[in-house]
């Protein structure tokens, strides 16, 4: 961070931003010009409020150089994180499959769905049972029945599940959920990411439909600063001025975030486009790109879904994409 003080500074306010910035144990080099004085502050600035130093009078102007987020920064971890999960990992050589249906809606169609994906290759079954729906009048979800019937399928299959959380006071009922998914819409619910900083559980922290890279990188920030490692990134379409797809899906966040981050990155292109027919070749674009897999809507029987039956594929189109993404992973 470098600050630029104002010509003629008043020394008892210098002093006392000297002493604030020593006792947090932040070394400050000073460059002193014929009219101003640049301080260059090294060592860990992440904790350090910009805007408390700004509004002193004597700074014109404060610039960050590093980046505002340290456990998640690239810089300060070189090698890619692995995030373990069951039998299977995210990231690494492990091409991840998280497959299943938006939401949990019977027995038959929860195991149904595991089985088929499963015998695919899906690594992870998804299903929502918990629904953040923009409409407080459409159907939310079978909630705590519908832990329930993933753990079921998760028997059936022995496929670790995912599943959304969406308030911390639900964390109990997800006891023997393999992957906590926090959604678009809350990736920004603080409280709930600083508890589930406090668990060990692997997370699935989707990208906001209007968060940067950096707003993504600094939620993953509040989990890992709590003390849980396994964050797991997720692109899953951001909001533009195109109304043809649900989203646009943003391709450029891999590499983007591959150089910032060594947190491992998954595409979503289901709720990415919201078209089932575009589902496999944005799949497909997304491991050639270098994601670490993909989480994909699959429904026995998309016409009736209960929730986003257009951009869920079937079990046999999973089948042939998988084949596919196993090619081009191999070629990559
Ligand atoms: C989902 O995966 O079911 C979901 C609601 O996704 P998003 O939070 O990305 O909209
Ligand atoms: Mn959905």
């Amino acid at each position: 961070m470098i600050v630029i003080l104002r010509e003629h500074p008043d020394q008892v306010q210098l002093d006392g931003l000297l002493s604030w910035l020593k006792e947090r144990k932040i070394d400050v080099h000073p460059t002193v010009g014929a009219h101003q004085t640049i301080l260059g502050l090294i060592g860990d600035t992440s904790r350090i409020d910009m805007d408390l130093i700004s509004a002193l009078d004597i700074v014109e102007e404060v610039k960050r150089v590093q980046e505002p987020y340290k456990n998640a920064n690239r810089k300060f971890h070189p090698e890619d994180t692995i995030v373990r999960v069951g039998d299977t990992q995210i990231g690494g050589d492990t091409l991840t499959l998280i497959a299943g249906p938006c939401s949990v809606e019977t027995k038959e169609q929860i195991i149904g769905v595991a089985k088929a994906v499963k015998e695919s290759g899906a690594t992870i079954l998804r299903g929502g049972a918990f629904k953040p729906r923009t409409s407080p009048y459409s159907f939310q979800g079978l909630q705590v029945e519908g832990i329930r019937l993933l753990l079921e399928a998760k028997e059936a299959t022995g496929l670790p599940i995912c599943t959304e959380i969406m308030d911390a006071n639900q964390l109990p009922v997800f006891e023997d959920v393999d992957i906590l998914q926090v959604g678009a819409r809350n990736m920004q619910n603080f409280s709930l990411l600083k508890e589930l900083g406090k668990t060990q559980k692997p997370i699935l922290l989707k990208r906001g439909m209007s968060a940067s890279y950096e707003d993504l990188l600094m939620s993953a920030e509040y989990i890992l600063a709590g003390g849980n490692p396994n964050v797991i990134l997720c692109e899953r379409g951001i909001r533009t001025f195109e109304t043809y797809t649900r989203n646009t899906l943003d391709l450029a966040a891999i590499p983007v975030l591959k150089t910032l981050t060594h947190l491992p990155i998954l595409i979503d292109p289901s709720h990415a486009t919201g078209r089932s027919a575009l589902v496999p070749a944005m799949a497909k674009a997304s491991v050639a790109g270098g994601a670490d897999g993909v989480e994909i809507e699959v429904h026995n029987d998309p016409a009736h879904a209960w929730c986003d039956g257009p951009q869920s594929i079937t079990p046999a189109v999973f089948d042939k994409l998988v084949k596919e993404l196993q090619l081009i992973r191999a070629a990559c």
